[in-house]
């Protein structure tokens, strides 16, 4: 037998408040994922009787398997048994075994039981009874016209316990898995997610084993490809064929998969290529060397970083002629020029690199916000210098510009 489609119902109020987040089911749809069943939805529902019930009927007519968390404690507004017994039909009855314990517990405690805790006890008539090694309702699994419905306890502990020493065990029992999910983040800079998309729509829109997801952030593009295969390895090598497809046509702004960001990409090539690096930055106040110095092992290829924010910090930290500052400015091709050099001549590194800018949110110099002027100085190769322009508040300006020298320098050293 072979599972098609799960689904995974948390219930409560506190969810939907806000008050606490829905981990648990993040939690399940990574184990289910690992057992290559694949999860359809999410929902969320309030402790309330006919949204519950609502909610359970749209699931039991389209899902193979269900998962419900929450709301099988003591309280009138723990109602999911209640809710699921209409659809079911089933009486439910208490459960001897876990009643025993529940008596355990008050008795340990020195606590008289109150009538509504034998609430916790209660399951279906026909439910498969899990038991819960770390609290006291149990867990149930009741099957329902094919569908499988699984009861766990909201509190996350008890539903993992639950779920590794009962539910997981019992499903991959259960089903064939003919299926072993694996995925892959190819990650790229320098290339606008629409640009991406244009160079692959037809492999996106005709992929679906593995299937290609764009997702962009902060200067960065991300392809999530996703491939199922009857193993592992069945499924790895139809990522790898799709991602060489995929390099032949946007190969020159990968630079790494999954875990791996740009600055470490950065960090390797100046490794792998013996290069040490200094910097001399001013309106990005040192961030672009706070992020080389964030990764360990920094030290075998950053030598320093001079922040000379103001004209005269220039002049007198960084030796930029005063002639430069008078004649062109200091946010200027000629000034990123010389701090980028003599970066690279103080600190006596391989690099220099040096960003000049206006952060905003006022122009400066007659020069607009969002103005950057970014130099780079190779060894003995001629110096260049990048003229930008980025949108958005000084923060994302000042982001944007550290990550566009990352970007650079990594399209000159790989
Ligand atoms: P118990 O039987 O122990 O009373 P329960 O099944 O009634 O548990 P809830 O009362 O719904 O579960 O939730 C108990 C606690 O578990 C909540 O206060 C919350 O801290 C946590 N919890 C519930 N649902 C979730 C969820 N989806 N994700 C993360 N935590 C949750």
């Amino acid at each position: 037998m072979r599972a098609e489609k799960a689904e995974i119902i948390a219930v409560g109020t506190e969810l939907l408040l806000g008050q606490i987040a829905n981990t648990n089911a993040q939690w399940i749809s990574k184990e289910l994922a690992a057992l290559g069943l694949p999860v359809y939805s999410h929902t969320v529902v309030g402790d309330n009787m006919d949204r519950v019930r609502t909610c359970f009927k749209a699931a039991g007519a389209r899902s193979d398997i269900i998962i419900v968390t929450g709301g099988l404690g003591p309280t009138e507004d723990d109602l999911t048994r209640d809710a699921a017994q209409e659809i079911f039909g089933q009486e439910l009855v208490e459960h001897e075994p876990s009643m025993v314990k529940i008596l355990a517990v008050f008795e340990r405690n020195g606590r008289p039981m109150t009538l509504n805790n034998r609430k916790q006890s209660h399951v279906f008539q026909q439910a498969e009874v899990l038991t819960n090694s770390k609290g006291m309702a149990p867990g149930q699994i009741v099957e329902h016209e094919g569908t499988i419905w699984v009861f766990l306890p909201g509190v996350p502990s008890e539903m993992k316990a639950l779920m590794e020493e009962e539910v997981l065990p019992k499903l991959r029992e259960r089903f064939e898995w003919k299926s072993q999910i694996v995925s892959e983040m190819m990650r790229f800079i320098g290339i606008g997610e629409s640009r991406l998309e244009t160079e692959l729509s037809d492999l996106i829109s005709t992929q679906t084993n593995p299937t290609i997801a764009p997702l962009a952030s902060e200067g960065e593009v991300g392809l999530r490809l996703t491939a199922t295969g009857e193993t592992d390895a069945e499924a790895l090598q139809s990522i790898e064929a799709l991602k060489e497809k995929i390099l032949e046509r946007v190969g020159g702004h990968y630079y790494g998969s999954d875990a791996v960001t740009i600055e470490e990409k950065v960090k390797q090539l100046l490794e792998s290529r013996n290069y040490t690096i200094g910097s001399a930055e001013s309106f990005t106040g040192g961030m672009f060397m706070e992020n080389l110095v964030a990764l360990p092992g920094a030290s075998a290829v950053c030598e320093g970083g001079i922040v000379s924010y103001t004209p005269a910090a220039k002049e007198q930290v960084l030796q930029v002629p005063s002639f430069i500052i008078k004649e062109f400015g200091t946010i200027s091709h000629e000034c990123a020029e010389v701090m980028a050099l003599n970066a690279q001549a103080i600190l006596r590194t391989d690099i220099g690199i040096s960003f000049t800018g206006v952060a905003g949110p006022e122009e400066s110099e007659g020069k607009a916000p969002g103005t950057v002027y970014i130099g780079l100085q190779i060894g003995e190769r001629k110096p260049e210098v990048h003229e930008l322009y980025f949108h958005g508040a000084r923060e994302q300006v000042r982001h944007r510009a550290v990550k566009k020298g990352f970007e650079l320098l990594f399209q000159r050293l790989k």
